[in-house]
């Protein structure tokens, strides 16, 4: 059993918190949001995330795993500190680095003896000594001397998958160089690692790096397909059968190449680009990365664009059911979703949209509960309830096999857009509906 102290209790650092209070470890969880601790300490999750609520309420009952806004405490009881809070984008791109600089200097503040600070939200190289600088500054305030060690152990579980995720990481990255911190670090995740050694040990800037270049593959795997998905519908080829051919390749494989709507979420987008301004910041600029960036954002329009053509780009007073929200099937997060910039561009233009999606209603009604041009359905099929067309945007099991008679026999003007190719074409159209996919052949 090890004392654990975690800074930000979102995605990563509850995710987190909950897996190492599971395997045995009393886990201290501090975030400067009351009203999250307040909800988190009456057992109710503030996020959707599948397996996530009965490990938090079971540990928090056994007295694992405690939710407090205090830091003080927390920093006396953890004597491994991770540090989980949130990078986001800065004006020009690069990661924000204030939230991570902040607990640095409260830790810096109360720290009374030795611990290791693991690093665990994303940041740009050369971020471990700047956390340590900042420590070593408040300690030096307070002329106390305390030794610390500063880890980068970046997280690469996946919204929708996370605890099984955390529970079963393909890798565990640590980086530092020293032999206490990875003692330590060997120690809390050997109940993780029982299977083989999945622990990869480095020094902390390239543990920092291969993070973001984790996320820059993954980005650049979409946006290559979607790319191939832009050239076969102006050929007339068919990107599904394209994606099958080039997946049976073993060293291309079939994973993560699905042409769709573009990718959004909180980690692609602001990863990619805080990639390129690290890179320019050293005097390289970094053209692919700016090419991945470049087409999805144009793909995320695809959807508009289709719908547009497809009504003459008369859409004034048109309303659109659209199924999926989130920005990936199996979470409420609607972080970067493709579904905004195609709801905001429906509404641009003067029409309305019915919206469904299994578990991001309550964070829809949060972003944009006061329109009246937007209604958020119950059901997936009380959203084509006097829709014209409806657009697919997230790929949730739910949507998969759907009725298209009933679709038929709903919409006004029957047509389904499929920003993920979820459908056989030949089917839908047998069902006497348009069908409009990403890089389909037909499409243009
Ligand atoms: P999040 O926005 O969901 O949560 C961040 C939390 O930190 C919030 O609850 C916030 O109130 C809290 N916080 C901010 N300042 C604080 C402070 N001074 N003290 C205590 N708490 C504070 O963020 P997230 O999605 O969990 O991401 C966290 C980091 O992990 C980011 O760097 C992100 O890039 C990275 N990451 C995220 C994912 C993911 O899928 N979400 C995956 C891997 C890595």
């Amino acid at each position: 059993m090890m004392k654990v102290t975690i800074f930000g209790t979102g995605y990563v650092g509850l995710v987190t918190g909950a897996c190492l209070a599971e395997m045995g470890n009393h886990v201290v969880c501090v975030d400067i949001d009351a009203g999250k601790v307040d909800r988190l300490k009456r057992g109710e999750i503030p996020i959707y995330e599948p397996g996530l609520e009965s490990i938090v309420q079971s540990n928090h009952a056994s007295g694992r795993l405690d939710f407090t806004t205090e830091a003080a405490p927390a920093i006396a009881h953890g004597e491994l500190i991770f540090i989980a809070v949130g990078t986001p984008p800065d004006e020009d791109g690069s990661a924000d680095l204030q939230y991570v600089q902040k607990v640095a200097g409260t830790i810096g503040r109360h720290l009374q003896r030795y611990a290791v600070v693991v690093n665990k939200s994303t940041v740009p190289v050369g971020t471990a000594d700047r956390v340590r600088e900042a420590i070593a500054a408040e300690l030096a305030v307070r002329q106390a001397t305390v030794e610390f060690d500063v880890v980068s152990n970046p997280e690469f579980l996946k919204e929708g998958a996370a605890v099984e995720d955390c529970l079963r990481p393909d890798r565990i990255v640590v980086g530092t160089s020293s032999t206490r911190a990875v003692a330590l670090l060997r120690k809390l995740y050997a109940p993780f690692n029982r299977n083989h050694d999945r622990m990869v040990v480095m020094d902390e800037r390239s543990a920092e790096l291969t993070k973001y270049a984790a996320n820059a593959m993954l980005a650049t795997k979409i946006s290559f397909m979607n790319e191939i998905a832009n050239i076969a519908e102006r050929v007339g080829a068919d990107v599904e059968l394209v994606r099958q051919g080039i997946g049976s390749d073993p060293r291309i494989g079939y994973s993560f190449i699905y042409p769709g709507a573009g990718y959004g979420g909180s980690c692609f987008p602001k990863d990619v680009q805080a990639l390129e301004r690290t890179a320019h910041a050293h005097g390289y600029e970094a053209r692919l990365l700016g090419a991945v960036e470049a087409v999805n954002r144009q793909q995320k329009g695809k959807l508009f664009e289709l719908i547009s053509r497809h009504f003459d780009g008369r859409l004034a007073g048109r309303t659109i059911a659209l199924w999926g929200l989130a920005f990936k099937p199996n979470t409420d997060d609607m972080r970067e979703a493709s579904s905004r910039r195609l709801m905001e561009q429906l509404w641009e233009a003067g029409a309305k949209v019915r919206a469904f999606d299994p578990e991001a209603r309550g964070e829809a009604q949060r972003l944009y509960g006061d329109r009246d041009d937007l209604v958020l359905c119950e059901h997936a099929m009380d959203a084509l309830q006097g829709a014209d067309v409806l657009a697919v945007v997230t790929e949730w099991k739910a949507f998969r096999s759907p009725d298209f008679r009933a679709i038929r026999a709903t919409l006004a003007v029957p047509a389904i857009f499929d920003g993920r190719n979820l459908y056989d074409p030949l089917v839908v159209e047998e069902a006497g509906l348009a069908y409009y996919g990403i890089g389909r052949g037909r499409s243009l």
